[in-house]
């Protein structure tokens, strides 16, 4: 028996949503309901190298499980050969081969009081798919989302973010730039923001991180080391 079941999805349709990054959407073939957690992601075997591993991309799903086979990516271009090839390659009509749904980077069933979710750029897909789910289920407790990036241009989902917090007490957006010369919003880093909400520890709060090494190491040396959080209060997804 394959470990893997390989589906072949149709591109449906393609967005920009910043300079950068574009929406991808995909429905799998033969396939009526994609059964998947809020936060998983999928691996595509692109067409860019003779060696299968090299070949191999993850990117997270970025809608939530409402059932059916339509699968929505963010992906940025970040000049390498698999992005590049979205970027170039993929149009509206063709086949991409991928596998999944992967990764334990989910909600744990008894969710906690408080979930603070800390991204940068597409890392913010995964928790696009679980605040909407959250959404969905009627989460009684508070989400933070801390969005950080470079420019204004590059926030994605902002307009969706903006008009869930004022329908959803529940849920909080806070987007932070760190080279917007003209913006009146918070300036700087993602880290900043939950250094002052958060400073003090609580066991009923869960903090999810997203997004590339250097902001994922420095958020987990803050919150365990300077505020004193446990372990077991992270759960992190690494990009690369
Ligand atoms: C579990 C998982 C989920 C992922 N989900 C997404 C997703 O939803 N959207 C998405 O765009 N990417 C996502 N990625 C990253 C993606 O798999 C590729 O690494 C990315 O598209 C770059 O591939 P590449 O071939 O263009 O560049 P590569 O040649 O693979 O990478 C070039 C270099 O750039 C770095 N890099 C790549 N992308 C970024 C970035 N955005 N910011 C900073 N440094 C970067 C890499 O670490 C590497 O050093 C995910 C990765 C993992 C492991």
């Amino acid at each position: 028996m394959a470990l893997w079941t390989w589906y072949d999805a149709t591109v449906k349709r393609i967005e920009h949503i910043s300079v950068h990054t574009r929406r991808f959407w995909v429905e799998l073939e033969g396939v009526e309901d994609f059964a998947f957690k809020a936060g998983q992601f999928i691996t595509v075997d692109l067409p860019i190298s003779e060696k299968r591993t090299e070949r191999w991309r993850s990117y997270s799903i970025a809608n939530p499980p409402r059932g059916g086979s339509e699968l929505e990516l963010c992906i940025s271009d970040q000049g390498g050969p698999a992005s590049t090839y979205f970027f170039k390659e993929v149009e509206v009509g063709m086949t991409l081969r991928l596998k999944g749904p992967s990764g334990v980077f989910t909600l744990p069933e008894d969710l906690p009081e408080e979930l603070v979710m800390v991204c940068t750029g597409t890392g913010v897909a995964p928790f696009r798919s679980m605040i909407w789910h959250l959404y969905d289920r009627g989460y009684g407790g508070r989400v933070h989302l801390i969005f950080g990036t470079r420019y204004a241009w590059d926030i994605l989902y902002r307009k969706e973010f903006e008009v869930l917090q004022e329908d959803w007490p529940a849920f909080k957006y806070d987007v932070v730039l760190s080279r917007e010369k003209d913006w009146q919003g918070r300036k700087g880093h993602v880290h900043q923001v939950y250094l002052e909400a958060y400073a003090e520890p609580s066991d009923n709060r869960l903090f999810f991180l997203c997004g590339w090494t250097p902001m994922i190491d420095e958020a987990k040396k803050l919150l365990v080391e300077e505020l004193g959080y446990k372990a077991q209060q992270l759960r992190v997804e690494l990009y690369g």
